[in-house]
């Protein structure tokens, strides 16, 4: 059956078929027409216990009600639309909105900072943006409108700023901005909770879908390269649409009537394709779950799957690592019987945290899937399931490609490794449905990127170890980009914030037991800079909050007199990883070096790094 549907689609994508805004008829008139009361969505809202479901024709009414806002404003076919938002419905109604009248969505995590949003904005060439006053989350608020408002200033093709309420906290309105308010009307579309645009009750619910080629743009989505610059991953309407729905049903087992639980952010990929996407393209029930997995405690995970009786539930490492130090009670307390698969995304999951999964939450029934794919990929590549319902599942291990996908692992020199047991760089032998299309504006970057290193292969940017078995493991990227709690981000990105006392800085990546990799950054001060470690971390963080995000700021900072070379100037970060991860044996040669004894600085500088957390953790 699975081929048979895979060939059907294929040739809908291949015979490049003018298809009815594949997207959203095939995510909601289908199965309004079918079952319009089925829930769609069931927003978990930040404030445990208030969750709010929405069927599928609430959900295509908001939508067709955005969508002719969006079209009676001007916004038109080809358009890109920035969305800055938390993940609620209004959010989902908007990409949904977008690719109803045939515009791109570019949905930027609402975490980023104001340089890193106007960037994406700029890039995407966006006239319009759709925002919210303010973001909750973990009982906190953050001033989303405000950042738009930052900034708009410096993006001059912004036109509009569309602007919901999800608190009550009025914000500044300029002449930019379509407000939304009277929440008395509204409360018939958006249940009160988010007050839709004002606008929106005068349109009509019909919104005839644009009709689009199935290679027409879908979304962007921004992600982080080894550049400075952040790609705008274009993905298109009818095979990643497929692609997602396809692995959205088959490596979850996903039937009829269940609940799927995904926790990521829209902001993500993940959140595009099996919040949003695959599940919706499957008449699915999905979770919007908009709090952290320790707010008001440790239990909010385990609570939201009793209180919404979740069958699937997809996270990612960094989470489960964290909630296994808060102890068992906290997931025991709760029942878990629905649920039926478990899901890890986003980065390595080691055997510790794969255990406890396996074990404490899916109480050792319930098979773990950990799932490899990327920005690029559109959907999951390489997943336990689907296999033979007993088929064996080695723990830490993403073991199978999914249909259609042709994993080779390369050698130094660029020859394909036919051999198990062995590992190499991965990359991809033939095309796939929900594969990126290009990178918005660089074209030759895409092709630069993910085509010329292996000619004939797409190329994957991580290395994988392949088993005696023939499963694959992946085993980390392979160039300068690091993977903080599943969160992208080039190294390259980080070292272009520098402050005024900063000669020059290298960033790596090192092994944190929470967030799977952290931020460690080495930084050479200009000469005759006297500044505090602390007043240096404080500024150093301040510049990276503002110009990208939190969590991309370093964990750790080693003040250096100079950084290892090669005699071109090319600073050696291979030598530098290598002091952090404690392996002096491994340094290789250094004769290449401009200066072989700044190694033994870094090392010392390294050495008092250790002492130091070290008296810090002694009572
Ligand atoms: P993103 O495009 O932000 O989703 O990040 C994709 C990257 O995350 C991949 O290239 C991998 O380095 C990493 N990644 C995603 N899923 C996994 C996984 N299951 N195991 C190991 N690494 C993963």
């Amino acid at each position: 059956i699975c081929k048979v549907k895979l060939s059907l689609y294929l040739y809908v994508i291949t015979h490049d078929l003018f298809v009815l805004s594949v997207a959203t008829v095939n995510c909601l008139d289908r199965h309004v027409h079918t079952s319009p009361d089925r829930v769609a969505l069931i927003w978990e809202r930040d404030e445990q216990g208030s969750e709010v479901k929405y069927t599928y024709r609430e959900l295509l009414e908001m939508t067709c009600r955005l969508g002719n806002v969006l079209r009676r404003r001007g916004v038109k076919r080809g358009d890109c639309v920035t969305i800055y938002m938390p993940t609620c419905p209004l959010a989902v109604a908007a990409m949904l909105a977008c690719a109803r009248i045939g515009a791109a969505h570019n949905v930027v995590f609402a975490g980023f900072s104001a340089d890193a949003l106007a960037e994406r904005i700029r890039d995407a060439e966006s006239n319009t943006v759709i925002t919210v006053n303010q973001g909750v989350r973990g009982g906190k608020f953050t001033e989303l409108k405000k950042t738009v408002d930052e900034a708009v200033q410096s993006c001059p093709s912004v036109q509009q700023v569309l602007v919901a309420m999800r608190t009550d906290t009025p914000v500044v309105m300029t002449a930019r901005d379509v407000a939304m308010e009277e929440v008395s009307e509204i409360i018939e579309v958006n249940k009160g909770l988010i007050k839709g645009l004002p606008e929106m009750l005068k349109e009509d619910v019909v919104c005839e879908p644009a009709v689009m080629n199935s290679e027409d743009v879908l979304f962007l989505l921004y992600t982080s390269g080894s550049t400075g610059k952040p790609k705008g991953i274009v993905h298109t309407q009818a095979g990643y649409l497929l692609y997602a729905a396809l692995t959205h049903r088959y490596v979850f087992s996903y039937h009829d009537g269940d609940v799927f639980g995904c926790v990521a952010d829209i902001g993500w990929i993940t959140g595009h394709s099996y919040t949003v996407y695959g599940p919706l393209a499957n008449g699915g029930t999905t979770v919007l779950f908009e709090s952290t997995p320790i707010y008001p405690d440790p239990g909010r995970y385990w609570n939201t799957v009793e209180r919404l009786k979740i069958n699937q539930f997809y996270g990612a490492p960094t989470a489960i690592r964290l909630l296994l130090k808060y102890g068992d009670h906290w997931v025991t307390k709760y029942d878990r019987s629905t649920l039926k698969t478990l899901g890890s995304v986003g980065e390595p999951i080691n055997t510790e945290a794969w255990e406890w999964y396996h074990r404490v939450v899916g109480d050792g029934r319930c098979p773990v899937v950990d799932t490899w794919w990327q920005t690029e990929t559109g959907g999951i590549c390489i997943a336990p399931r689907p296999s033979e319902p007993d088929a064996e599942i080695v723990p830490g291990m993403a073991m199978r490609p999914f249909f259609g996908i042709k994993p080779v692992l390369m050698d130094t020199e660029g020859k394909v490794l036919t051999s198990n047991n062995t590992s190499g760089a991965l990359c991809m032998a033939q095309p796939w449905p929900g594969m990126a299309r290009t990178i918005r504006n660089n074209h030759q970057r895409f092709i630069e990127t993910y085509y010329q290193p292996y000619p004939g292969y797409f190329f994957t940017g991580d290395g994988a170890y392949r088993s005696a078995q023939g499963y694959y493991q992946i085993t980390g990227r392979l160039d300068d980009v690091i993977n903080v709690s599943g969160h992208r981000i080039g190294t390259a990105e980080i070292e272009d914030n520098q402050c005024s006392a900063v000669a020059e800085s290298a960033v790596i990546g090192f092994s944190h037991d929470i967030k799977g990799e952290g931020v460690y950054a080495f930084v050479v001060l200009k000469k005759n800079i006297d500044i505090k470690e602390d007043d240096l971390s404080r500024q150093l963080n301040k510049m990276v909050s503002k110009k990208i995000a939190k969590y991309a700021c370093p964990d750790v900072i080693q003040l250096a007199n100079r950084l290892p070379k090669t005699r071109s100037g090319k600073i050696m970060r291979r030598v530098l990883r290598k002091v952090v991860e404690r392996d002096l044996d491994g340094l290789g040669d250094l004769s290449t070096l401009d200066d072989p004894t700044a190694v033994q600085e870094i090392v010392e500088g390294h050495n008092a790094i250790l002492r130091k957390q070290q008296q810090k953790q002694q009572p």
